[in-house]
């Protein structure tokens, strides 16, 4: 499997474009923050064609290109009803301090839902450009924060973890709409209850495993006593 991370945006939130084999379909996840030109190189570096976009939850530094490379190239878009409103409402998902902060550097911003938005729950099961994905409900970071799971056979499976779990860290339940029991209760069934090779592609930073979180990472550590 093909796995590209691009770093988007004043808070780098990561963009990955997956696909089975260069040469043919692909996906992109969390396509952020001025994503279109780099999204555009990696695609013509590995001669890839997206079909779809996943969003692993509605933060705007996460869902910023979406609409634009989606609506261009007609490709559905992805994402927990949960979050919906944050597409057209990105301040609702910060604290008003933040939003306010953050809008002299974001601007207005595209801030529009896609032409084709495809609403996923925990439990479905997407099959796009030829990988197979299961989505998992994991609320805590934001309602409608999901994970989504790859098995490629014969490989280690492969999480999209968004603001989940990150190499040493958890994401926020400070902001509107946060939950921190919600969100131990998505560290234990998403993270910990998986196997130790399963590779974590998390929202900023780089990618780490499960086996490593599980033994290194404080709010981990901290789950499991
Ligand atoms: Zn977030
Ligand atoms: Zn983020």
């Amino acid at each position: 499997m093909l796995i590209t991370a691009l770093a988007t945006g004043p808070l780098a939130a990561n963009c990955y474009v997956l696909a089975p084999a260069p040469g043919g379909d692909c996906v992109l996840v969390d396509p952020g923050q001025d994503a279109t030109e780099q999204v555009g190189k990696a695609l013509a570096e590995h001669d890839l064609t997206p079909t779809a976009v996943l969003l692993t939850h509605g933060h705007f530094d996460h869902v910023w290109s979406a609409a634009e490379l989606a609506d261009r190239a007609g490709l559905p878009v992805h994402l927990h009803a949960a979050d919906r409103r944050l597409l057209t409402e990105p301040a609702a998902g910060v604290d008003p301090g933040f939003a306010a902060q953050l809008s002299a550097l974001l601007g207005p911003g595209p801030f529009r839902e896609p032409e084709d938005l495809v609403e996923v729950d925990g439990g479905d099961t997407l099959t796009l450009a030829g990988l197979e994905f299961t989505v998992e409900h994991t609320p805590g970071h934001t309602p409608g924060s999901v994970v989504y799971r790859l098995a490629s056979s014969g490989q280690s499976p492969v999480m999209l973890a968004g603001d989940l779990v990150f190499a040493g860290s958890i994401g926020r339940t400070d902001f509107p709409g946060g939950d921190p029991a919600a969100m131990n209760a998505s560290l234990a069934s998403a993270v910990l209850a998986r196997s130790d090779d399963t590779r974590i592609l998390p929202g900023h930073g780089p990618a780490t495993t499960v086996g490593r979180e599980r033994a290194a990472n404080p709010y981990l550590r901290a789950l499991t006593g």
